[in-house]
């Protein structure tokens, strides 16, 4: 298993992480991708990273709550991170073949010469559930952090509340980029949306939870377009919600899909770990 969304950086976490992690490795997760959300995280996040190395993975990004006043500062910052992350080691761009244009073959092919840390960039997004005051800011960050994305081949990692439509408006402006849509609760519909525009879906512990419609919103969805994730701390899935989230639960999502998709929880694990291998150009 990979846990493509884990906010492993939470304080919560920190005390007794080398044992917690040994243990998420004992049962079976072979990495954990760790996104950021906002300027704090470049620090936070990179650190807890470099500290096991070839288990969790950096991503950065701005998220849409993070979104304020002074999001134009925070981006700034982050660019400057990104860049100076993804510049360590020398970088040669092979943009797709026009004609690969919004496949994903074409993601691997561009991304595979990639010798930087940086896995992906996210969690970003547009996140109208609480509080609409800085739509407008939401969507402009959003764009110009897909721009960073395109810009050095990278996946992204999405994040939309109440803003399915807004969202993939926007994503459908950038057919070079592709991603997931991180912790995915939305339609059949929204689903298949997604899965055209050759995005995966984020599938966490909300399948678990009673009277969740999400495992028959998957029915016709293929396989090879889920991965894994926890959000962790959060999203516990059932029988442990409520608690502080572990990645090695996510054998819970993966009895869940297998039922939805008829067949054992290890092939479950198998397809969604080559998946996130392939989209976020993993080398274990
Ligand atoms: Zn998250």
């Amino acid at each position: 298993m990979i846990d493509t969304h884990c906010h492993i950086d939470d304080p919560q976490y920190a005390d007794g992480l080398d044992a917690f992690l040994a243990e998420q490795r004992q049962d079976g997760v072979e990495c954990i991708l760790v996104p950021g959300v906002d300027k704090t995280s470049v620090k936070d996040v990179l650190e807890v990273c470099d500290r096991y190395p070839n288990y969790l993975f950096p991503a950065l990004g701005l998220h849409p709550e993070n979104v304020k006043e002074d999001w134009q500062e925070q981006l700034r910052v982050l660019k400057e991170a990104v860049d100076k992350s993804l510049s360590s080691t020398p970088y040669t761009l092979h943009p797709p073949q026009a004609h690969n244009l919004g496949k994903a073959d074409s993601l691997r092919e561009a991304t595979a010469p990639r010798h930087s840390r940086l896995i992906a960039i996210g969690e970003i997004g547009l996140d109208y559930h609480w509080d609409t005051t800085f739509k407008e800011q939401q969507q402009e960050a959003l764009r110009e952090q897909m721009r960073w994305a395109e810009q050095y081949h990278l996946p992204v990692m999405i994040h939309s509340r109440d803003a399915a439509e807004d969202t993939l408006k926007i994503l459908r402006e950038f057919p070079n980029v592709k991603g997931v849509m991180h912790c995915f609760s939305g339609s059949h519909e929204v689903a298949e949306q997604v899965v055209k525009m050759g995005y995966y879906l984020g599938i966490g512990g909300v399948i678990t939870f009673k009277n969740c419609k999400l495992a028959e919103h998957l029915v016709g969805i293929p396989l090879e377009r889920l991965v894994l994730e926890t959000d962790a701390p959060y999203m516990a899935p059932v029988p442990h919600r409520g608690k502080r989230n572990e990645s090695r639960w996510m054998s819970y999502v993966a009895e869940r899909l297998a039922q939805v998709y008829n067949c054992s929880p290890e092939h479950i694990n198998e397809v969604t770990t080559a998946n996130a291998k392939e989209l976020f150009v993993i080398n274990l």
